[in-house]
Parts: C-alpha cells; structure tokens; sequence
C-alpha cells in the first residue's frame, strides 16, 4: 500500500504491516527524482514485510541500481530487509555510530550483556531467556554485517540537486541518525519522535545514560526547521515540535513518579519498580502482563533509574548479585 506524501520533490510512503507488533506497521519512504531514488528503511526480514515492501517499490517503478539506501538505526524493523533489496549498484548509508555499534554486537556481546543487566536489576532469570527466543530484535536481528558507507553528525550525501544531512540523534539507539532534506525542510525522524506512542527509551550496553542522550536529541532536532516530519511508524497527525514537547512532558513525569517510588521504599529492584509505574496494559495487571512487554517496561525503567543515578537523585547498591535503589 503506497501513500503519496509530498508533491514536490515526490516522496511516498509504503505501508509495511509488522504482524503481531504494538508497533502495527513500519513506513517506509520512497523519494523519487530524476538523479535517483532515496528509500528510508525496510521493515523486519519477515514475509509480509518482503511482500509489502517489494510490491511497493514495484508500484513505485524503483530502480534499486539507481538508489540510495538509507537506515535511521540498528533495529531489524528497519534493517532486516537490506541485503534482499539492494543489488551490487544499491549505494547503503547509515549513521557511523549505529554501524559500529551493530558491528560490535554481531560478536554476540552486546546481548549477552543486555541479559546479565536485566537479571541484576531483578528481571526473573528464565523470563529473560524466555523473552529472548520471542523478542524480534533478537529472532529477527540480521546475521552477518551489511556493507554500507558510514556517515557522521552533520555530513551530507546528494542525490542530484538535493542535499540531505545526518542528523545523530542518539537515545532510542546508541547511534539513531535523522535524515533531513535541507532546502525541502522535510525530516526523517525514524524512531527518535513518535506520534501516536512513545519510542522505547532502554538502557544500551556501553551507554552510560540512554534518556539524558534522548532528550538532548530531543532538544537537537526541536532546532531544525522542519515543514514535514515523517516518522518511522505508524501517523503523524500532529505539529512536530509540540510532540517534541509532549515527549519531554512524559518523561520528566516519569523519572519524578521513579524517584518517588524509590522513595517510598528503599532497597527495591528496578523489576519491582517497573512493577509501580504505570504503563498501557490494556486492562492486564503487571502479573499478568506478558514477558515481552515487561521486558520493554523494566528496560525502560533502567533507563530513568540510570537517568535519576547519573544526576546524584538515588543510589545503585548492590545486594547479593542484585541491583536496589535508594533515595539519596
Ligand atoms: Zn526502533
């Protein structure tokens, strides 16, 4: 399913369902002009998403020889098709920092260091390695590093007349990279501002501080002068910078509702605290909220625990091979 999106330069959305996903579905961008084609993400190296994905560029009369490739980030909801599409001439170009980083994380250490930390912090051990053989990051994450050109903050690639320049925007992803059109003033957001949920915040291996990056990226992009902003999924119904702000609302609520809970009781574990906080679980209470969604949830709590640790707020100490928290 294909959506004009612009007029002029002629930019297009591909509608790419993610079958059993609170996401619901991944856009991906199609720019055409007469120098070449940009696209912006693929979806998951899943069927439905290679139909949808191929018949779109079907439609579109895309020429994957004559195209640039670009990816906003390490998840395999926007990477997992790249070695499917491109051919020999595709030219592939992702964020430098992403790049390394998923590099790092094909030696397998990353993932392992993403358990050892959720178990410290109290997430039950089998239910980690139970989430991990359902979790899609995982069962879908590419196998073998891609060629693509590194990029850096601030560098531009052309197609034809029109610049696009790398926006790093680290938080959602240690190395998540916007794309923005210069003179169109059109910005690819990928994952970094959603508009109809908020993008999961976690805490990353050799990432001191996933959330100060987040809303200093936040605050980066609310600088750009941007007529349209295309997300990586679902709408955009709403004013850019006034979700920007709403973001930043969220989670300044969310690290104070964290400290109070913290301080309400010391010495519990990020697991237990998640357990507090209030999240969309569709009716279901925290036990009976399934390991995957818990699993983003605790993920998500680290990272204002970390958050509230790096500012001097509260305490990590370590009890029995177990992380608690208190108030300072
Ligand atoms: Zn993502």
């Amino acid at each position: 399913m294909i959506k004009k999106i612009v007029e002029q330069p002629e930019i297009y959305s591909v509608y790419i369902p993610l079958p059993n996903n609170p996401l619901k579905n991944l856009n991906c961008y199609v720019m055409k002009t007469d120098a070449g084609n940009l696209v912006v993400d693929t979806g998951f190296n899943q069927p439905e998403c290679f139909e949808a994905l191929t018949e779109g560029l079907r439609e579109l009369n895309v020429d994957m020889n004559n195209t640039t490739l670009f990816l906003t980030h390490i998840h395999s909801d926007h990477t997992g098709l790249i070695e499917r599409i491109r051919t020999e001439k595709t030219r592939v170009i992702m964020g430098a920092k992403d790049y390394n980083y998923f590099s790092r994380s094909l030696s397998g250490n990353v993932w392992k260091l993403f358990n050892q930390r959720f178990i410290e912090e109290g997430f039950p051990e089998s239910d980690v390695y139970a989430q991990e053989k359902v979790n899609p990051a995982v069962v879908y994450a590419l196998k073998n590093l891609f060629k693509a050109i590194p990029i850096n903050d601030g560098e531009s690639f052309f197609i034809g007349k029109y610049e696009f320049e790398c926006v790093l925007t680290p938080g959602h992803t240690p190395g998540h990279t916007c794309l923005y059109l210069k003179n169109e003033k059109i910005m690819f957001l990928g994952d970094h501002v959603l508009f109809d949920i908020s993008p999961n915040i976690t805490c990353w291996p050799y990432v001191k501080d996933s959330l100060n990056d987040y809303l200093t990226s936040l605050d980066k992009i609310a600088t750009y002068d941007i007529r349209v902003a295309l997300p990586g999924h679902r709408k955009n119904e709403m004013d850019v910078y006034e979700r920007i702000a709403q973001l930043k609302k969220h989670h300044a609520e969310r690290i104070e509702s964290t400290l109070d809970i913290v301080k309400k009781k010391e010495y519990q574990n990020a697991y237990e605290i998640a357990g507090q906080l209030k999240w969309s679980l569709r009716g279901k209470t925290w036990a009976e909220c399934p390991i995957q969604q818990k699993w983003f949830a605790v993920g998500e709590t680290m990272s204002h625990l970390d958050y509230l640790v790096e500012r001097n707020r509260i305490v990590r100490i370590k009890d029995q091979n177990i992380f608690v928290y208190r108030a300072k």
